[in-house]
């Protein structure tokens, strides 16, 4: 998980956006250290993690940012769209609200970031499946009509983690080569 000091052909910023409490700072951390915490404090002040992975034989640093905190609606600030590459919308398979959140989300995504930003839809907490509030078809029906890619992931089990990331980054990596 270092990055080392290998040589680096591409540097990805990807986003994390979506309600607080879906998971966003577990499933960077699950990422970029794998570490899983359930009490997780806010990581104030950590404002984006990497992890150099390859891609076809390139090195590829994925800078992956997380909100640490700013959730609300609007207050996730242009600064932070600015560069990115690709998106994770994360909402939590327990929370319908978390999931009906998301087309506003999009919609600030779409108008902040590049218009070529690769975008993945996440229903994280997928081990919760006893609480569901979210049908997995629900979800898969919205992203394909709005184009995106979408998991259903759980940090804590690390389900899916990595293939989300891999999804993201493998897509931008294709579409800059
Ligand atoms: P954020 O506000 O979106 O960054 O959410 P956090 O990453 O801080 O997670 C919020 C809470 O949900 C914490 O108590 C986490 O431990 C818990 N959590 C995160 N991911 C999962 C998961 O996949 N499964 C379960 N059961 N809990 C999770
Ligand atoms: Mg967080």
């Amino acid at each position: 998980y270092g990055d080392g000091n290998q040589k680096i052909d591409y540097v990805f910023k990807v986003v994390l956006i979506g309600d607080s409490a879906v998971g966003k700072s577990q499933i960077l951390a699950r990422f970029a250290r794998n570490e899983f915490s359930l009490d997780s404090k806010a990581t104030i002040g950590v404002e984006f993690q990497t992890r150099t992975l390859v891609i076809e034989h390139k090195s590829v640093k994925a800078q992956i940012w997380d909100t640490a905190g700013q959730e609300r609606y609007r207050a996730v600030t242009s600064a932070y769209y600015r560069g990115a590459v690709g998106a994770m919308l994360v909402y939590d398979i327990t929370k319908r609200q978390s999931f009906d959140h998301i087309p506003r989300w999009l919609e600030e995504l779409r108008g902040h970031a590049d218009k070529n930003i690769v975008i993945i839809l996440i229903g994280n907490k997928s081990d919760l499946e006893d609480q569901r509030a979210v049908p997995t078809e629900d979800a898969k029906e919205f992203a394909q009509k709005e184009g995106l890619f979408f998991l259903e992931t759980s940090a804590l089990e690390a389900t899916n983690v990595e293939t989300a990331f891999t999804t993201v980054l493998t897509e931008i990596f294709n579409i800059v080569n």
